[in-house]
């Protein structure tokens, strides 16, 4: 089906040799492979926790309530890995919806700074639990178009595995400022870093370095890839540059607003 040919005659009933197209098909051979690879993978991540609600559920059903500790421990680990599935499944939703052709975000006057606060506020807890603390670099005003909404996410998940991947009492260095073009917010951790290789592949959907690791802290594995989609929807860019046991660096630019 991929290639076919036709014969072609002349005059008379001339043979003049036969005409072949062939389709260049390993594009497709490889989307499909994607495709393929990522339902296999929802359906591992769903899976786990599901298996583990259903398996402790049961033992609590057959007995194992009547004792008070065993009774709050599972219900705690059904608890956590229903938060899981939850997690999950909005993750997928979403990046579902961001990943449509002709997705579009709601653009207006944005400032950087006050998504940044809202930010700030939201992560007050988890920073307060590791002892991070936070080093400012940030430019008043620097309005850029986008969807406050939608730029807070990327924030709120660049900050999250800045946090996640950093150890307890380490410093959060975040700069807000612009060039002619871009208004440009930079999150710096002192975190565990990625290596050269793996760096090309964290936009991937449910690519971890250490899925443990990322699973623990209640990762889905899809933070970037959406972060990545979102950060096109605003026409911006971003960068990662990042030393094994020293830290990352994440770089979004998301263009100004023309005055
Ligand atoms: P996750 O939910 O696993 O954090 P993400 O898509 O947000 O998923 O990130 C993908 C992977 O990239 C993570 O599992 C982690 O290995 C790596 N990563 C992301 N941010 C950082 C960071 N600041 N420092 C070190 N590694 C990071």
């Amino acid at each position: 089906k991929d290639a076919y040919g036709a014969p072609v005659i002349g005059e008379h009933g001339r043979w003049l040799g036969i005409v072949v197209v062939m389709h260049d098909i390993t594009e497709l051979i490889k989307l499909e492979q994607v495709r393929k690879d990522f339902v296999a993978n929802v359906s591992h991540e769903l899976k786990t926790p599901v298996t583990s609600i259903k398996g402790f559920s049961e033992t609590l059903l057959y007995g194992a309530y009547k004792n008070e500790e065993t009774l709050i421990s599972f219900l705690e680990i059904i608890h956590k890995e229903s938060n899981r599935l939850q997690m999950l499944i909005t993750d997928l939703l979403d990046l579902s919806k961001v990943e449509q052709v002709g997705y579009e975000v709601n653009l207006q006057k944005v400032k950087l700074n006050d998504v940044l606060n809202r930010c700030i506020d939201m992560s007050t807890h988890l920073l307060e639990e590791k002892e991070i603390e936070l080093a400012f670099s940030v430019e008043d005003s620097v309005k850029v178009l986008g969807d406050s909404n939608r730029l807070m996410q990327i924030m709120m998940n660049l900050v999250t595995n800045a946090i996640t991947y950093s150890s307890d009492h380490t410093t959060l260095h975040i700069s807000i400022f612009k060039n002619e073009k871009y208004g440009i917010f930079r999150i710096q951790d002192e975190g565990i870093g990625i290596s050269k290789e793996e760096i090309s592949r964290i936009f991937e959907r449910f690519y971890r370095v250490d899925r443990a690791r990322s699973r623990n802290s209640g990762g889905t594995g899809l933070g970037l890839a959406i972060v990545k989609h979102l950060v096109e929807a605003h026409h911006g860019l971003i960068e990662v540059d990042s030393e094994v046991g020293k830290g990352t660096c994440f770089t979004v630019y998301i263009p100004l607003v023309k005055s």
